[in-house]
């Protein structure tokens, strides 16, 4: 086979690496037991946390869920609630004067 299919072949390969790493986010692919731990800021309040597994919300800053105890390789942040806090003060202040 002439040299410059392999070089194809070889710059294909390496260009499907490089999209596999980063889609990853550039860390090598694990699949088993993902769990993220969704970081929800809010307004008055201190942060709470969300385990993506079995839903439980906690206070605690830790990387391990207290209630299903999955392990955190990822934490993300969901703003809504905070975006939602703020706007409901704005509307209670024209409410409450
Ligand atoms: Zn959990």
């Amino acid at each position: 086979m002439p040299a410059y299919i392999w070089i194809g072949v070889g710059a294909a390969f390496i260009a499907l690496l490089l999209a596999a790493a980063v889609s990853n986010g550039g860390r090598t692919s694990e699949t088993k037991g993902k769990a993220t731990r969704i970081d929800r800021p809010h307004y008055y309040d201190r942060d709470d946390h969300v385990c993506s597994v079995c839903g439980a919300e906690f206070r605690q800053n830790t990387m391990t869920c207290p209630r299903c105890g999955a392990r955190f390789d990822a934490v993300k942040t969901d703003d809504r609630k905070f975006i939602e806090e703020m706007t409901d003060e704005d509307d209670w202040d024209g409410e409450d004067d």
